[in-house]
């Protein structure tokens, strides 16, 4: 599909200049046709110039599609080049002739720069022939972190990338969860042949059973992951669900429905058994990373598979996503086995009980501190469900291997020394409902805090979490515990920069989506995408529903899908229907007034003194002037009632609701929620 078109090959060379000089004005659309025109020779944009290799130099620059701050530069350097080349010409005219000029070399050089041209342009790579096209459309995680979903469509068929879920804010008050909003996916529903699950974080496959519930398509991963979600389905009670798992092997394409064929890349990240996965159809390939860091040297030796990028990047990539999440950071990201010197220190030094959190997912990292507690003579005690779970997951299926005699449980702890204890547990960002959360103040069953508990927080504080965490801490102080948690106790299992810079030059796209992360982040991407020489007007950034079109020969947006959160409570796994969070808003910032009255029909006045109940608005105190209060705007209205309004309770409900919120706005400046009931007699 993405072969090399030798046709456009000899077409390129003059369009590239042509750009040049049109780049700010074009439409996406409009560039790319000029791309198959022929224009007029290279010597056209010629300058006269002395130095013939910094001309091919910078025409080569631009044949490849560089940005145009490179090209500035490459620009400003030839100038001065130049200069100091005309004067010392000048200087040296009398003293020696120039040095012939072998024009057989010449004419590799020529060579070379075209070989380079080849190579670095992706564009000369994919099939300008084809008509073929490939839609995108993000249904969560873009302009915010988690929840991702991403829908790949061809004409008739469609599958989706990952299925995650996210967290609330605190204004959502009573919500566990968001899922994202299946309206799309419902909509197309006869379209989608499969899932595609690049990892196993909550993140990606948080929002599984919920979709499961309403629509199954077959689901493709690897054996975490699916494992992983086969565990959702069993506690959502959907556990027949399982039959739509199809476990697939890294490096081996698979066919999904007639027009995808998708390749699992192996990835490094904080979670094992991650994957970047290869979608080709006839439009070409189209790489999404899932979440990845490129570490060379992992716990479990099987690095990030560069080779397979590279090989895509040899034959041409129509367009990357790429993940964002840390676009920001400039220093590579450490690799996971860089805390296990920080952790040796730690665990060597501990006198008391240890007691490690980090994420429950990260079992890299609890696997080097269990080796830690192993080598230091101490047994482990797993306490938390979901650290439980996934250890069990994990151990279960090969991933880790532990003897099972160094496991204790959280009752068998008293019974050994301080120092022969290492418990590891979950609560890193100071939940509420945590294990190290309960224990910090006391509550939880069989572990309370000791003066000589060192607690090791392998981990960083997830923005919006530093509160919860400094009063977890402050409640482990109080007891008496002392706490590690430096900064070289954990890292990220996200790219940085320069990792981003590496799946750039690997890929090698024409195309590039900057995916995962808030605008801030997939802006920052898009920086380095462009020095990494994706032009900038091959570059998109997406938000959640916006429709993404491409075709070797262009990409452009073209509708807005409906997207949205639906929240979820997670002691029913149900759905919180919208406006009961509205209420709850209301709720908590204005309070609540209800007015009970009796009305008589003849005369519109009240038969007793109205009953008022308020929470939130006013001190108990003041309960009594404030019924006084609601009873004369009660008394009012009623003298000036429109006739007839009396018979229609709900028509006279809503208007004494109207008039009671305008008095207390004026009064209090708050819109509380009014809840009047007018019996008529
Ligand atoms: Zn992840």
């Amino acid at each position: 599909m993405a072969e090399e078109n030798k046709g456009t090959t000899t077409q390129a060379v003059p369009h590239t200049q042509a750009k040049q000089n049109t780049q700010a004005k074009e439409t996406t659309q409009a560039k790319e046709k000029t791309q198959a025109k022929p224009t007029s020779g290279e010597n056209a944009n010629r300058k006269p110039n002395h130095n013939n290799r910094n001309k091919n130099n910078n025409n080569n620059k631009q044949d490849g599609d560089k940005p145009k701050s490179n090209n500035n530069r490459n620009n400003n350097a030839s100038r001065n080049g130049n200069s100091n080349n005309n004067k010392n010409k000048n200087r040296n005219r009398h003293r020696r002739q120039p040095t012939p000029v072998d024009e057989n070399l010449k004419t590799f050089v020529t060579k070379n720069q075209e070989e380079h041209k080849q190579r670095l342009n992706p564009h000369y790579k994919l099939d300008l022939n084809s008509k073929a096209k490939i839609r995108i459309t993000p249904l969560g995680g873009l302009g915010e972190i988690g929840g991702n979903i991403m829908v790949f469509e061809t004409e008739k068929e469609a599958i989706l990338v990952d299925v995650g879920m996210s967290f609330p804010d605190e204004t959502m008050h009573g919500v566990d969860i968001l899922i994202p909003d299946f309206a799309y996916l419902r909509e197309i529903r006869s379209k989608i042949v499969g899932v595609v699950i690049t990892h196993a974080h909550e993140d990606h496959i948080g929002a599984m059973p919920y979709l499961y519930k309403e629509m199954q398509f077959p689901i493709y991963g690897t054996p975490l992951p699916l494992a992983m979600i086969g565990n959702k389905f069993d506690e959502h009670h959907i556990k027949e669900h399982r039959k739509y798992f199809n476990p697939i092997v890294k490096r081996q394409k698979i066919k999904i429905g007639n027009d995808f064929e998708v390749e699992w890349m192996h990835m490094t990240h904080s979670i094992l058994d991650s994957s970047s996965v290869a979608i080709t159809t006839d439009a070409g390939t189209v790489i999404h990373t899932g979440d990845f860091k490129i570490d060379y040297t992992p716990v479990d030796g099987y690095t990030t598979d560069i080779h397979r990028l590279a090989a895509y990047g040899e034959k041409g990539v129509l367009c990357l996503l790429s993940d964002s999440t840390n676009s920001h950071n400039p220093i590579p990201t450490g690799s996971e086995l860089s805390v296990a010197p920080a952790l040796d220190r730690i665990f060597s030094k501990a006198e008391g009980r240890v007691l490690l959190s980090t994420f429950s997912s990260n079992i890299h990292r609890v696997q080097q501190a269990i080796q830690y507690g192993i080598k230091y003579g101490r047994k482990i005690c797993v306490i938390g469900r979901s650290m439980e779970r996934n250890i069990e997951i994990a151990m279960q299926y090969d991933y880790v291997r532990f003897p099972k005699n160094i496991f204790i449980d959280a009752d068998e702890v008293n019974r050994y020394e301080d120092k022969e204890v290492l418990i590891v547990t979950t609560g890193s960002q100071g939940e509420a409902n945590s294990a190290l959360f309960r224990m910090s103040i006391g509550e939880h069953r069989h572990i309370k805090i000791k003066p000589n508990d060192l607690i090791v927080l392998s981990s960083r504080a997830i923005p919006g979490n530093e509160g919860s965490i400094s009063g977890m801490l402050n409640h482990l102080q109080r007891a008496g515990a002392s706490i590690a948690m430096s900064k070289d106790i954990h890292v990220s299992g996200h790219a940085s920069i320069e990792e981003q810079k590496l799946m750039l030059r690997l890929v090698n796209p024409k195309f590039f989506l900057p995916i995962h992360g808030e605008y801030n982040h997939v802006m920052k991407h898009r920086e380095t995408g462009i020095m990494c020489g994706v032009p900038e007007r091959n570059i998109l950034l997406m938000t959640d529903g916006e429709q993404i079109e491409i075709a070797p020969k262009y990409m452009r947006k073209v509708k807005t899908v409906k997207t949205g959160k639906t929240y979820i409570d997670n002691q029913n796994n149900h759905k919180i229907e919208d406006d009961i969070i509205l209420d709850r808003q209301k709720l908590a910032s204005d309070g609540v007034v209800m007015l009970v009255a009796e009305v008589s029909e003849q005369n519109s006045k009240m038969l007793a003194k109205p009953k008022v109940t308020t929470f939130g608005i006013v001190p108990d105190k003041m309960d009594k002037s404030f019924a006084k209060e609601m009873e004369d705007v009660l008394e009012i209205f009623l003298t000036n009632i429109k006739p007839g309004l009396i018979e229609n309770s709900r028509a006279l409900e809503n208007d004494i609701r109207q008039v009671v919120r305008k008095h207390i706005f004026r009064k209090m400046k708050k819109y509380p929620l009014i809840v009047p009931h007018i019996l008529v007699h």
